[in-house]
């Protein structure tokens, strides 16, 4: 019995061992500056262990001025100043670039201000 659970457990040992090497630094394009960052194996080991299944879209210079402005907004939040936001996109649909007033979520195509009205029109004609 016991001889088998050893067995059992050496096996879950080499498999978790053999995923850590699975790892390779990776080349990940920035949607911010639109350079090439290097996502390391040690910040892939910790996305996995905490259990983040996308990949960074960001370097960490671009990362930090995301965390800085959104921490810029909090404090502006926390004072009651009304703060408006603006990160720069492209069209998911004409690839103009353009920004919008929030942070677009993950794997949701943006669209420019045309682009947006022309496909609700509703927002035109009943608007303002
Ligand atoms: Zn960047
Ligand atoms: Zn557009």
């Amino acid at each position: 019995m016991s001889k088998i659970e050893n067995e059992n457990h050496k096996e879950f040992n080499q498999k978790t061992f053999t995923d850590d090497t699975d790892f390779e630094d990776k080349s990940i394009f920035c949607i911010d500056c639109g350079r090439d960052f290097v996502w390391t194996i040690g910040e892939q080991i910790f996305f996995r262990d905490k259990g983040l299944k996308n990949p960074p879209k960001r370097c960490k210079e671009c990362k930090q001025a995301k965390n800085e402005r959104l921490a810029l907004i909090a404090a502006a939040q926390a004072e009651g100043i009304k703060q408006r936001i603006e990160v720069a996109v492209y069209c998911a649909k004409c690839s103009a670039y353009t920004t919008v007033p929030f942070y677009p979520s993950q794997g949701r195509p943006v669209y420019c201000r045309s682009c947006f009205l022309a496909m609700n029109p509703n927002l035109t004609e009943n608007g303002k």
